[in-house]
């Protein structure tokens, strides 16, 4: 069956970044499934560990029949396929593919939690999910994308990229 209102939040900050987002966008629509609707891209400095070049971030909205676990797969998969390593955690990466809302579905396993827990603490996250879901709710908090942004404490700045 297919799924809206499903939420991912591509980050890349090594090699050329535009270029990565683009080519997770199509691997994700040729994988997953249509793209509903795009974030504009937006840079961001490191989070976590500072040392390191700024991030390039977008949320996209998918349309999938991919239930979460398969979904997740599949985004893993991507980011082996774009030559992610993984090295220590919060190391610069070619692309990073997270699910932040899988419509009101909530799952806390080890391997997948939804929604993703850093959403209410990241503005990278929520600057660009606030541009294209205001009104979705969350389903843990009870409150908007655009209420979590208002009380988002994280300083760190995002701005357009183009
Ligand atoms: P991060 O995204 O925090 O920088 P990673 O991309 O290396 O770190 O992801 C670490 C692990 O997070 C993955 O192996 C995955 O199983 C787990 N994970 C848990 N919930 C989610 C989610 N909602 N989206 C993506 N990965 C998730
Ligand atoms: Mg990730």
């Amino acid at each position: 069956m297919r799924r809206k209102n499903i939420y991912l939040l591509l980050g890349s900050n090594l090699g050329d970044r535009p270029a990565n987002l683009a080519s997770a966008r199509e691997a994700i629509r040729a994988a997953a499934g249509p793209i509903l609707n795009t974030s504009a891209v937006y840079r961001t400095e490191a989070w976590g560990k500072t040392d390191q070049p700024e991030f390039l971030n977008q949320v996209v909205e998918v349309e999938t029949d991919l239930d979460p676990e398969a979904l997740l797969e599949t985004l893993m998969d991507i980011e082996r396929q774009m030559g992610r390593e993984r090295s220590e955690r919060w190391a610069p990466r070619t692309i990073d593919l997270d699910i932040l809302y899988y419509g009101q579905d909530v799952v806390q396993t080890a391997r997948l939690m939804l929604p993703h827990p850093g959403i209410p603490d990241r503005r990278f996250t929520l600057v660009p999910l606030a541009e294209i879901a205001p009104d979705f709710v969350h389903p843990q908090y009870g409150k908007t994308n655009q209420q979590l942004l208002r009380a988002c404490y994280d300083l760190l700045t995002v701005r357009e990229y183009y």
